[in-house]
């Protein structure tokens, strides 16, 4: 049986541990949580669609995420106490920082897909 999940600033989590991707509750976010914020990307959105995949999941409770008092609906940040954060649940910057890192690591790159050969093996 599939989990509950939840929505925080936009991004789809599980319930039960806040994963993106999550095996216990057999759900993997990423996906559509990109699609959130491809726009935002904008040179990068090409490569993460790409290594989807690789993209390493999020865990919005790490992040503090805690169910708001007054809305149950709704989750807000521990630090700042505010309903879907724009600072610690900031997808954009948090995507962009690993999509970045990977970019220079070659991480990402190394794995990359053989059937298009879109990605250059980088050693
Ligand atoms: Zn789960
Ligand atoms: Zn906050």
């Amino acid at each position: 049986m599939l989990g509950e999940n939840i929505i925080v600033n936009d991004f789809m989590f599980c319930l039960d541990h806040g994963d993106e991707l999550c095996h216990r509750c057999f759900c993997d976010h990423r996906l559509t949580n990109n699609i959130r914020i491809e726009d935002d990307l904008g040179d990068l959105s090409e490569f993460i669609a790409f290594e989807i995949e690789d993209r390493h999941p999020i865990n919005v409770y790490a992040l503090g995420a805690v169910a708001a008092v007054h809305t149950e609906e709704s989750y807000q940040c521990e630090k700042h106490k505010s309903i879907d954060c724009k600072t610690c649940f900031d997808w954009v910057d948090i995507v962009k920082k690993e999509a970045e890192a990977t970019e220079e690591g070659g991480r990402w790159s190394l794995k990359g897909s053989p059937e298009t050969g879109f990605f250059e093996q980088l050693d």
